[in-house]
């Protein structure tokens, strides 16, 4: 299966069979990829060209030097489902962040950064929309405890698991 996602930034990114791809230049026809881990210290030099036909057909021209990871590619989009939300939603950075918790795959939420690492992530992806005046919603107090109870929740099942 194939799957793009964009970023804020407008990079485009290519999921495909447990790799992720990063575009690297493109053309009418077709688009040239190259494995996320291009720069990473043990440089994968695979590349895939996508063809932009109605069916996206993906030609992979370099094995890679390593494991395909699925889960990353799941983390990948939900990461983006975030950072989106963020920017599109008037929730509290903490609703946000506790709301898409609770909908995270269970195999992402072994891998989902922390709490306060996520709320960065949508302050971050909120930056730029409100300008210096920062209007954080308040969430009612019923609705912040059933979000936080959930957390403890997913976190104390990870806790079991991870034993
Ligand atoms: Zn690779």
């Amino acid at each position: 299966m194939t799957e793009f996602i964009s970023s804020q930034r407008g990079e485009t990114k290519m999921l495909h069979e447990g790799y992720i791809y990063s575009k690297h230049r493109a053309d009418r026809i077709k688009t040239i990829w190259r494995c996320e881990k291009y720069q990473s210290y043990d440089k994968c030099r695979s590349r895939a060209i996508s063809l932009n036909s109605v069916e996206v057909e993906v030609v992979v021209l370099a094995e890679h030097n390593h494991d395909p990871n699925p889960t990353l590619c799941e983390k990948a989009k939900w990461m983006e489902t975030l950072k989106k939300e963020a920017k599109n939603s008037t929730e509290s950075t903490r609703k946000i962040s506790l709301r898409l918790l609770a909908a995270a795959p269970e195999s992402v939420l072994a891998h989902v950064p922390f709490l306060e690492s996520m709320q960065k992530t949508v302050l971050r992806a909120r930056k730029g929309r409100y300008k210096g005046t920062t209007s954080v919603c308040q969430i009612k107090p019923k609705m912040k405890m059933l979000a936080e109870q959930k957390y403890v929740e997913i976190k104390n099942e990870k806790l079991e698991d991870s034993e």
